[in-house]
């Protein structure tokens, strides 16, 4: 398992760019950094599905975004893809129940899909609406075959839910086995301080030891759209995954 960042050091970061300057080296030549954030800025709206079925069946490695409604997924998707139109099309009337599919790499030739899944958890949800839930997600998680990577938004300060435990659930057989590679990011960090935020790595780890094999590719990273941190870091990792295939 690995934990992304300097844990707290990071949280003091307000622009990656200095940063990356001096980690870069040469003058003038881009760092990891840079180009992970240069490609997930090409991400631009492809399509919307209520079901499975209806998904463009691809080759491309698909990473998927899910997290309960508030954790803060859509906030995330902007600052990775600064692209603020992308999450909002997600939170369109009528497509948060939805899996909204983004296309990222060159125009013409792509070369990995973002899946935005439904946000979970509302209290409000019917009975009915959330089974449906569960089918869509378990059905997604378990049998989407180009799926690569889930990166799943954890609220900091709240932990992981039950809802966030299921989720996993649907999806360890194949992250156990490393097909299906699994990022937490936990979100909203700039509002805890640095024992709070130490204790929401260690609970966040102990959670995950559950799912940790050999084969199993497993990560987390303290997140902040507010302060941008943990940005950059999620960006490489994601980035990793895609060009690892
Ligand atoms: P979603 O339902 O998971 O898509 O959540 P949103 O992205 O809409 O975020 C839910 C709420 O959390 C909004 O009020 C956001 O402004 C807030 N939020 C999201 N990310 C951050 C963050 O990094 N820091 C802080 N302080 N608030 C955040």
């Amino acid at each position: 398992m690995m934990v992304l960042g300097d844990r707290m050091s990071d949280q003091n970061k307000t622009t990656t760019g200095a940063a990356s300057d001096a980690a870069g080296g040469l003058a003038g030549q881009p760092s990891d950094e840079d180009i992970a954030m240069g490609w997930t800025h090409t991400a631009r709206f492809l399509t919307t599905a209520s079901e499975l079925s209806q998904l463009p069946s691809t080759d491309l490695p698909e990473i998927a975004f899910v997290g309960r409604s508030n954790a803060g997924k859509s906030t995330a998707i902007n600052v990775l893809t600064q692209q603020k139109r992308l999450a909002f099309a997600s939170k369109t009337p009528g497509r948060t129940q939805h899996i909204n599919l983004f296309e990222l790499g060159p125009k013409l030739q792509a070369n990995a899909l973002f899946a935005d899944l439904p946000g979970y958890g509302y209290a409000a949800v019917a009975k009915g609406a959330k089974l449906r839930w569960q089918k869509v997600m378990a059905d997604y998680l378990a049998l989407r075959r180009s799926l690569t990577g889930v990166v799943l938004m954890v609220d900091s300060r709240l932990g992981f839910t039950d809802l966030d435990r299921q989720l996993i659930e649907f999806v360890s057989p194949r992250i156990a086995n490393g097909a299906v590679r699994l990022l937490v990011l936990l979100t909203k960090s700039d509002k805890l301080n640095r024992s709070e935020a130490n204790a929401s790595l260690a609970t966040a780890q102990e959670v995950l030891g559950e799912y940790t094999t050999e084969e199993a590719d497993v990560a987390m990273t303290l997140f902040s759209a507010l302060k941008k941190s943990g940005v950059g870091d999620a960006a490489q990792l994601i980035h990793g995954w895609v060009h690892a295939k």
